[in-house]
């Protein structure tokens, strides 16, 4: 804590232009609307400034964590006092590059990317059109949906690495990217900066029509009108984690404002009110379950903070505790 409020006062001083938030609450900046407040919320306009503030934090044995839109994010209401939040959401140079690639900033929003592409005939990313991340989060996340992925658009990656605060240059096969994983899930203290994408020459109406087809089809089965941060699981292999939740029964099953979406089973939504302890032990709840029933192990697919928190350490809500839904009715 000592450290955290020395870094601060240091950069308070050497950074006076900074973007600089105290005791931010995290709901504010989460699609869950989840999260009382961290100590410091730092935006910075530029690379040259997010580099210069991990700088700081370094020299104080300090590392940021790293938010984009914060669309796959669980913050906990009682917050967390200790922790450094740096925003990417400044981070927005988008161009073509003199060879058609696709230059953009780790704070692009996915939806701007794939609409820049199909503005200029480039098809490969109507797939990313509906997810609401970033580029730097969805390149952690290898966000994905109707059969394609970021890592089949991804060229290179530019990440700066905190712990020798160096920048790296990695390629796609470099970034070890997985279903819904990547190298920097597993390697702590990579801070993704850009990224280039190769995309195939296509056409602009088809690749627009396309986007509107994919996004009328999320609308229609996804609950967007309610906060969520997507799917709460991964799909186990060869299994679909929303039908392993129905099939055990669960659809609609609430813990306070904590609900399994009655319209997607995959999505864990805040029906108003919820708590982060509401959305754990609905989780906790759904693993627990859907092991029971099916045999399947459900892995969380969103990030739950604080960073050492795991579904597997927590029992499933406690007796008497505020669960309503289709089984206690
Ligand atoms: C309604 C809804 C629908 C969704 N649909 C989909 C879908 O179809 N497919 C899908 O894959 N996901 C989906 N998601 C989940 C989410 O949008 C994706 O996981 C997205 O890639 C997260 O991006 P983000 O910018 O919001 O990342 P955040 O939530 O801000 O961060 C996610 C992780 O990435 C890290 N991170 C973020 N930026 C950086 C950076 N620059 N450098 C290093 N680390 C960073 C964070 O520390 C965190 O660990 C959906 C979410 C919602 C709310």
């Amino acid at each position: 804590m000592e450290n955290l409020e020395k870094a601060i006062a240091e950069i308070k001083a050497r950074m006076p232009g900074l973007r600089l938030k105290e005791n931010e609450p995290m709901a504010e900046h989460s699609s869950f609307r989840i999260g009382g407040p961290v100590r410091a919320l730092a935006i910075p306009s530029d690379v040259m400034g997010l580099t210069k503030l991990c700088a700081i934090l370094k020299e104080h044995e300090l590392a940021p964590f790293l938010l984009g839109n914060g669309t796959n994010i669980l913050f906990p209401d009682e917050g967390l006092p200790e922790l450094f939040i740096i925003s990417t959401e400044r981070l927005t140079k988008l161009f073509l590059l003199p060879d058609g690639a696709v230059y953009a900033e780790a704070g692009v929003s996915l939806a701007k990317l794939a609409g820049f592409a199909q503005q200029n005939g480039l098809t490969g990313l109507e797939f990313a059109s509906g997810i609401p991340g970033s580029l730097g989060g969805g390149c952690v996340m290898n966000a994905g949906a109707y059969g394609g992925e970021l890592k089949d658009a991804i060229e290179s990656v530019v990440c700066y690495y905190l712990p020798e605060q160096r920048l790296y240059e990695l390629t796609k096969e470099q970034c070890r990217f997985g279903y819904r994983s990547s190298l920097f899930q597993n390697l702590g203290g990579c801070v993704i900066l850009s990224a280039v994408l190769r995309l195939e020459k296509g056409d602009g109406e088809e690749i627009a029509e396309k986007m509107k087809e994919l996004n009328r089809r999320r609308r229609e089965k996804q609950p967007l009108d309610l906060p969520s941060a997507g799917s709460a699981f991964k799909r186990p292999e060869g299994q679909y984690a929303a039908a392993l939740i129905e099939q055990a029964g669960l659809k609609g099953y609430a813990v306070g404002g904590a609900q399994v979406s009655e319209k997607h089973a995959g999505f864990v939504v805040n029906t108003g009110g919820a708590t982060s302890h509401d959305v754990y032990e609905l989780m906790v709840h759904i693993r627990k379950t859907v092991y029971e029933k099916t045999g399947a192990k459900l892995e969380p697919e969103v990030i739950l903070l604080p960073p050492d928190y795991r579904l597997e350490d927590h029992g499933p809500a406690a007796p008497g505790h505020r669960v309503s839904g289709p089984e206690t009715e």
